[in-house]
């Protein structure tokens, strides 16, 4: 039987390598990115020359699908957040910083499941991470697997919602890489991939961003750490 699998793709250091993972254990593989109104959208422009340079390792190419891009702005136009308004990044009053864009992740699984139901596709896979996360509550383990029994009774299939990053740090999200494709493919995440809130692509050491924001914090130590390892 052949396994099918969508990745939520958006161009970043985690879902790249999430991109990787399915490549490497399903026998087809589609992406999928959203536009929503972010203000890194260029993250999503770099998602073609990924998708191309994983489509060079050995067995990729013939597994790898088509990539969808869904319009999703009308997230972006309800959030009051500095994701998606041109303010200043910081931690709010709750505890959560404001780059938290409330019900992004399960909006955006409940797409990628409705796509995949079109699509004949059992197997969803997302980069969420509860171990160095910024405490967005839709990153849980435990929100992932609710999502996944809702989505499934819902639409009355049987999704597996995979996070294989859940568990790993960024550290260990770079030896991942290096397992699924070598130096090859920890390099190409490296170059290409985007993670910065700001969308800013200054050249730094461990790849390209602002380097002050706190994805390119995050990002920047654990490239450090692996290197280190
Ligand atoms: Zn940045």
């Amino acid at each position: 039987m052949t396994e099918k699998a969508l990745v939520l793709f958006s161009g970043g250091q985690d879902s790249a390598t999430c991109l990787a993972w399915a490549l490497d254990r399903f026998d087809h593989v589609e992406t999928l990115g959203f536009d929503y109104g972010q203000r890194h959208v260029v993250e999503l422009d770099v998602r073609g020359a990924v998708r191309d340079a994983m489509a060079g390792h050995a067995g990729w190419a013939a597994r790898l699908g088509p990539d969808h891009l869904l319009d999703l702005r009308a997230l972006g136009a309800i959030s009051e957040t500095s994701l998606t308004r041109d303010v200043a990044i910081e931690m709010e009053t709750g505890g959560l910083p404001n780059t938290f864009v409330p019900g992004r992740n399960l909006i955006f699984l409940t797409f990628a499941a409705a796509l995949a139901f079109r699509r004949g596709i059992r197997h969803i896979v997302t980069g969420v991470c509860e171990t160095d996360y910024s405490g967005y509550p839709d990153c849980r383990d435990d929100t992932i697997k609710a999502l996944q029994v809702a989505i499934n009774l819902g639409m009355e299939r049987r999704f597996v919602l995979h996070t294989p990053l859940m568990w790993r740090d960024k550290a260990a999200t770079w030896a991942l890489a290096e397992t699924l494709g070598g130096a090859t493919l920890v390099e190409q995440i490296r170059a290409l991939t985007l993670s910065c809130y700001l969308g800013d692509r200054t050249p730094q050491d461990w790849g390209a961003g602002c380097g002050t924001c706190p994805a390119c914090e995050l990002r920047a130590q654990g490239w450090r750490r692996y290197r280190a390892a």
